[in-house]
């Protein structure tokens, strides 16, 4: 089929929700992919920051087609097995007592919000429901995550929303002090603003937030949604900022590309969702799960995500030497770069036509690599980028 006929059938199909590049993908290995007419694209997205370890690794796809082949889903009316070991995995790798499997990042926060809720229903009553989100924040698509979402042009159209979430300023401790009351029982926050356009927290700020919640048994509750697994060059994000949130959500890398999501519980609240007060038909599902443990082993170890770090900063210098690049910002491989003249969609545009998968973040470009990229593909894109930024 040519591409227009895709295009077309994708058109007249398909709720038209996404605006999408001219390019249809039909496979890969590692960060180059291959369209429907055979060109060659390396990528810098890694679906929006999924694909962990790239396209079609081989001990990814025989861990996937080795659960298929046993058991694609039982319902969680019975116990399975590499639901059992992801849990388990998770648990001794971030330090978290408990997991509850979703799968989405939206449905990982919604039973994150759930779960803060009910700890404070449980021990204070009904009253204490508000949640404390930050200005710039993204949390999702659901009505509950949108309304957690701290952009106004997300509060439209779907009236009525969800009450009791109030938008503070990030980094600005003053403005989170006083919006804390007798009423608050959780904060939610990116440690840096993905969707937002690539800001990250001020550690301090962080760090004295949670503190005061810990002072009025407010409930932490930390979107890692896509900083999370291997991103940053740490497992989880909160290392970089010496915090342990009470609750942790995770989606986006985790499955490396099969659908999964997961609430990572502390001690405190990990009995909270009880029998009962949350369920899924596909959470746990045995071969996304199967895939996460892939993932979680091959990406936790010292020696990968060091090497994580390294290609950021290799990335974060090459692309400081091109003169239409102001600053590059975020940590480890979740990069946003702000431009002197040029338009981050026009030249987003431009990469996909000259082979270059690349995304953007408000005004910046931004960049989720798989983890696994190598040096020759990651010269391979930043050549494309480098030709296009300088206007050649
Ligand atoms: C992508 C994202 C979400 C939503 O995840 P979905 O899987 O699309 O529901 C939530 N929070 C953050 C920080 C995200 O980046």
């Amino acid at each position: 089929m040519n591409f227009n006929k895709i295009k077309q059938q994708d058109n007249d199909y398909i709720a038209n929700t996404y605006a999408r590049f001219d390019v249809c993908l039909v496979s890969g290995k590692n960060a180059t992919a291959i369209s429907s007419d055979n060109k060659e694209f390396i990528d810098f997205t890694s679906g929006i920051g999924v694909n962990s370890l790239g396209f079609c690794d081989k001990g990814y796809v025989d861990a996937i087609s080795e659960q298929a082949s046993k058991l694609q889903h039982i319902s969680n009316l019975y116990y399975t097995l590499p639901s059992i070991d992801l849990a388990k995995n998770l648990c001794e790798k971030t330090g978290y007592s408990k997991v509850f499997f979703s799968n989405s990042g939206a449905e990982a926060n919604e039973g994150a919000i759930k779960a803060a809720r009910k700890y404070s229903f449980d021990k204070y009553g009904n009253h204490r429901n508000k949640i404390i989100t930050l200005v710039n924040s993204f949390h999702g698509r659901t009505i509950t995550t949108l309304s957690a979402t701290g952009q106004d042009s997300f509060h439209n159209y779907f009236f009525p929303f969800t009450d009791g979430f109030e938008y503070s300023i990030a980094n600005d401790i003053q403005n989170f002090k006083s919006m804390v009351d007798k009423n608050t029982c959780a904060v939610m926050l990116e440690f840096i603003q993905g969707e937002g356009g690539v800001i990250p927290l001020e550690k301090d700020y962080v760090k004295q937030v949670v503190e005061i919640c810990k002072e009025y048994d407010i409930l932490v509750i930390a979107d890692e949604v896509q900083t999370g697994i291997g991103r940053t060059g740490k497992l989880l994000a909160s290392e970089h900022f010496e915090v342990k949130p009470d609750i942790t959500t995770l989606a986006k890398g985790l499955g490396g590309g099969m659908p999964i999501g997961a609430i990572l519980f502390s001690e405190k609240v990990s009995s909270t969702l009880s029998f009962g007060t949350h369920g899924s038909t596909f959470g746990a599902n045995p071969i996304s799960s199967a895939a996460a443990n892939y993932v979680i082993d091959k990406i936790s170890n010292d020696e990968f995500l060091q090497d994580v770090s390294q290609k950021a900063n290799y990335i974060k210098n090459k692309l400081l030497e091109i003169s239409e690049v102001i600053s590059v910002d975020g940590i480890g491989l979740m990069m946003g770069i702000s431009l002197k003249t040029k338009t981050s969609l026009d030249v987003a545009k431009k990469c996909v036509e000259n082979g270059l998968l690349i995304l953007t973040a408000k005004q910046k470009l931004r960049m989720l690599p798989p983890l696994t990229i190598t040096y020759n593909e990651i010269d391979k894109g930043l050549k494309i980028l480098k030709n296009i930024l300088e206007g050649k």
